[in-house]
């Protein structure tokens, strides 16, 4: 057998272990937190009415993405996925590197390649307009993970093509720092206590719940800092880092831009509203 094929013939297997590993941690995460979340000592802020039909609401969009997702997955990514890597396409595929090094090198690059997408997720009005959904939600909860409009999520996932063919990282290193990332996020988002000195002792390499709430509150500096996904180092590095303070902030949500638009439909019309409303960014 072609030692390509061969070694791609082994990725495959890698990223499929490593999927189904990513799919257990996601739900026995989220059915911990949400667990967490109902117990009211365990709760750093009370729920205002409505929390099931806010995960509903949350829930929804996030099905539409992942659809969406699924069948751009299975018709472009994994075919270009494959391509790039039989065809050793892409910087790191240009060194005989171990397994290992492969690894600790495309968990950081393709960390910072999100850290980026984030940002320009940000700065860039267009792409603004389609983020903005994720930071209208004024209840931030566990299920605020995966409120993303589908088009930001097909973005995003068009982005990993691309930084994965520049990089020349086969998909398991992908999928692997997506894996690694995983609990950061939920934690992140859920409205859950976390201890303020694990905060402080974590958050000098990886991303904490105090760092990303921040990135929640309606205050513009302080929504227009901390993008990092789970390191934290970029952005002490590139100059967007708000250190948190103990306790929360004040308030989350748009000032901007209203929270839910009172609808599923509502919310994925968010560009619009964004449109029309904020020119802040
Ligand atoms: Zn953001």
């Amino acid at each position: 057998m072609d030692p390509r094929m061969d070694q791609f013939a082994t990725s495959i297997d890698l990223v499929s272990r490593l999927q189904q590993i990513e799919t257990v941690l996601l739900v026995a995460t989220m059915l911990l937190l949400i667990g967490l979340e109902s117990v009211p000592a365990m709760r750093s802020r009370d729920f205002g009415p409505g929390r099931l039909r806010h995960a509903l609401r949350n829930g929804a969009v996030w099905l539409i993405g992942a659809i969406a997702v699924a069948v751009l997955l299975s018709a472009v990514v994994v075919p270009a996925a494959g391509w790039i890597e039989t065809r050793r396409a892409g910087l790191f595929f240009a060194f005989a590197l171990p397994g290992w090094a492969v690894a600790l090198a495309g968990v950081v690059l393709i960390d910072a390649a999100d850290y980026l997408f984030h940002r320009l997720s940000h700065e860039a009005r267009w792409l603004w307009r389609l983020h903005a959904l994720h930071h209208t939600d004024d209840a931030l909860d566990v299920t605020t993970n995966i409120r993303a409009h589908p088009a930001h999520v097909a973005l995003a996932v068009g982005w990993r093509l691309v930084v994965l063919a520049a990089l020349g990282f086969p998909q398991w290193v992908a999928v692997l720092r997506d894996t690694l990332a995983l609990p950061v996020a939920l934690w992140g988002h859920a409205n859950v206590r976390f201890p303020e000195r694990l905060d402080r002792m974590m958050r000098g390499v990886f991303v904490t719940p105090a760092m990303h709430r921040i990135h929640h509150s309606p205050v513009a500096a302080q929504t227009d800092s901390n993008y990092g996904g789970f390191f934290s180092f970029w952005d002490r590095a590139f100059g967007t880092y708000t250190l948190p303070r103990p306790g929360e902030p004040a308030r989350y949500g748009l000032d901007t831009v209203a929270a839910d638009a009172g609808s599923v439909s509502g919310m994925l019309r968010t560009p619009w509203h964004v449109g029309r409303a904020d020119s802040s960014h």
